[in-house]
């Protein structure tokens, strides 16, 4: 079966939360307020062998498992713009946008073959899936795969960084690892957040100083802008924390 989708620039889809690679949350990271997603995908959930093999295998009670996809991504509000969409409803950084906008509307962190469901627009986007829009899919095949190959390529590298950090991390702290246990039990599945700023002493040739003079504006921007929305409590609760703590690294403290 042969899917079509067009995308008409509709900027409808760029809002809320965005996966990003190490690279691109770094030359981003004065625009998107960075943190770390750990998302466990349980045996028979989509992906799981692909996410077992770009996260790592988290060992349960029973001797059951579940696969960990860690990501680092835009922590923006469901509903919220990114940061990167200008007034005009266009992307303002489009030349150099992040590997996870180019492949849209694919994701290198799902098989191949189970990517059906990415090609249908959500309610108010304007993506074109007529027939005269370009084949893009068949036969569970992505047509035009430069893109999605470029980001699958990326995050088998991010694994390479990722992988040891999350192992090395859990074990230092049993609570985390305690908290995605639980999460990883639950039926409904979930997410579990982390600061961003862990990983940067894994990542070489990074100046944490420049980093967190980009963050912590960043970080106060969305506190500020989060701050009377009480369906943002939490989003800005972590804001308000992790501006702190980029400034406290500014100040040598
Ligand atoms: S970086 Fe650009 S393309 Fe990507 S979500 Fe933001 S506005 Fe959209
Ligand atoms: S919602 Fe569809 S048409 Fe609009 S920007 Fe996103 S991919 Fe393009």
């Amino acid at each position: 079966m042969e899917r079509h989708f067009g995308c008409t620039a509709c900027g409808k889809c760029c809002t809320g939360w965005l996966p990003l690679s190490i690279p691109d949350a770094l030359a981003h990271a004065a625009r998107f307020p960075l943190f770390l997603l750990w998302t466990p995908v349980r045996p028979g959930g989509k992906s799981y062998d692909l996410t077992a093999r770009l996260g790592f295998v988290l060992h349960l009670k029973n001797r059951k498992r579940a696969a960990v996809r860690l990501t680092p991504f835009s922590y923006v509000p469901p509903g919220m713009a990114c940061p990167a969409l200008g007034d005009d409803g266009l992307c303002a950084v489009h030349a150099d946008k992040p590997q996870r906008c180019r492949a849209m509307p694919f994701s290198g962190a799902r098989a191949e073959a189970e990517q059906s469901d990415l090609l249908l627009p959500k309610p108010g986007w304007a993506c074109d899936i007529s027939a005269a829009a370009p084949a893009v899919y068949r036969d569970h095949q992505i047509l035009l795969r430069e893109d999605f190959a470029a980001e699958r390529a990326q995050l088998e590298s991010d694994a390479l960084v990722l992988r040891p950090f999350a192992e090395r991390l859990l074990d230092a702290l049993p609570s985390l690892r305690g908290d995605l246990e639980k999460m990883a039990l639950k039926p409904q599945g979930g997410h579990i957040i982390t600061n961003f700023s862990t990983l940067v002493s894994r990542l070489p040739h990074v100046d944490i100083f420049a980093l967190a003079a980009q963050q912590a504006p960043v970080m106060e921007s969305f506190a500020e802008r989060t701050q009377n929305n009480p369906q943002q409590a939490d989003e800005h609760a972590r804001y308000v924390a992790c501006a702190k703590d980029w400034q406290r690294m500014l100040d040598g403290v």
